[in-house]
């Protein structure tokens, strides 16, 4: 590969771009705390479920303000489990936003469930909770609510419907980490929720981990024995289990970023306050639309609807400004799941879902690229006054 490919390949660092993420920054930002916990770890010896996680475990459990917390091994097999937990078998259906990252899809066939993909809303970009009762039939048993980007889906109307039809509801927290709504912290909503430490999201460690969270005792004690082969408290398996476990070391990291969650939110929400004053008099002008502002939204991505989406992003790109797509195709439309859209969904389709596939594009939001944010929004002013 040519220098010149490796430039456009890799990530945006050369001098002067503006990546669209990178974790490393945040690494760097804490790096003697990072350094000293990592080693804190190493010398003890215990690398798998001791204090580092149990502590931090209690910690996150304080934070969101949710009895039970269990670590686990990524934001996926956070899904997974808590479906499990919460009582989902092999042949159930399980309601999923069509506007999703994959995995929300993926966590919900690996324990033989069937997904059965829901469109989304417009303002939330969440499950539309007025099609959760047209989609679910006679085999649903639970419904994985989304907060997409950061921003809380309508829990409250979400968790009635749920209710009247007898439905549990996992929440996937991996873009909300801090995220509130009515005064909740986001995983509190349902009967478990399910978050991912992957390195870019708003709490990530340097690898793979995740937790679900609940106010159930009996959900947790679930979760806390299939995460490590169905063992019971003596080592005796009582049931079917994985091997999903928060290593030492990412908690050791997790416990020195947590206490900036916080204010790394309030910083994504400030960004996001500058790009929508920004973006305001483009609005007008071009086919731009800024995200449906919350005082809960956590920002985990700051997702513009526009038109032309992959020729601005691709103009940008060689202005050195990086974007991203959350997400693309639907899962609709992705082969796996194309079974998986049926009924009344399928003869409606998923307008919602496909116009924010087509024109959803993710600017730079992490706390770190602050300093790059009036470049962002030039290359932004520019690449739209040229139609180029
Ligand atoms: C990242 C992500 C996941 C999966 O988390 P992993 O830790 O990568 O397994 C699930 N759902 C959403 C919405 C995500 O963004």
């Amino acid at each position: 590969m040519s220098d010149k490919h490796a430039k456009i390949a890799g990530p945006a660092q050369g001098a002067g771009r503006v990546p669209q993420a990178d974790p490393g920054l945040k690494y760097r930002r804490l790096r003697p705390e990072i350094d000293r916990a990592v080693a804190r770890v190493l010398a003890s010896g215990t690398f798998i479920l001791g204090p580092e996680t149990e502590a931090f475990e209690n910690e996150f459990a304080s934070f969101l303000q949710i009895p039970h917390v269990i670590g686990v091994g990524s934001g996926t097999d956070a899904i997974t489990l808590a479906l499990h937990a919460v009582g989902v078998t092999a042949g159930d259906e399980v309601l999923v936003p069509a506007m999703t990252a994959s995995a929300t899809a993926m966590a919900v066939r690996r324990i033989g469930a069937v997904p059965r993909l829901v469109d989304v809303e417009s303002d939330t970009r969440a499950i539309d909770p007025d099609l959760i009762e047209r989609a679910a039939g006679p085999r649903t048993t639970a419904v994985v609510v989304v907060h997409l980007h950061g921003l809380p889906a309508r829990m409250n109307e979400i968790i009635s419907i749920a209710r009247k039809r007898s439905l549990a509801v996992v929440e996937d927290c991996a873009h909300a980490h801090g995220a509130h709504l009515d005064g909740r912290k986001v995983g509190s909503f349902g009967d478990a929720a399910a978050f991912s430490f992957y390195p870019t999201k708003n709490l990530g460690c340097a690898g793979d981990g995740g937790a679900v969270a609940t106010r159930s005792a009996d959900i947790a004690a679930r979760v806390r024995r299939s995460r490590q082969y169905g063992w019971d408290r003596n080592r005796v398996c009582m049931e079917d289990g994985f091997n999903s476990r928060l290593d030492e070391i990412q908690a050791a990291m997790l416990r020195v970023f947590l206490p900036h969650l916080n204010e790394d939110n309030a910083k994504r929400q400030m960004l996001a306050r500058f790009y929508d004053a920004e973006l305001a008099p483009l609005a007008k002008r071009h086919a731009l639309k800024v995200q449906f502002h919350a005082d809960g939204h956590v920002y985990h991505q700051y997702a513009l609807e526009i038109e032309h989406r992959d020729r601005v992003r691709a103009a940008l790109a060689r202005r050195g400004i990086g974007t991203a797509i959350h997400y693309s195709p639907g899962l609709h439309r992705h082969p796996l799941f194309r079974d998986n859209g049926g009924g009344e969904s399928a003869e409606r389709g998923f307008p919602v879902t496909d116009r924010l596939a087509n024109s959803l594009l993710s600017l730079p939001i992490q706390p770190e690229l602050e300093p790059h944010r009036f470049k962002v929004i030039s290359g932004l002013s520019e690449v739209l006054a040229s139609g180029d």
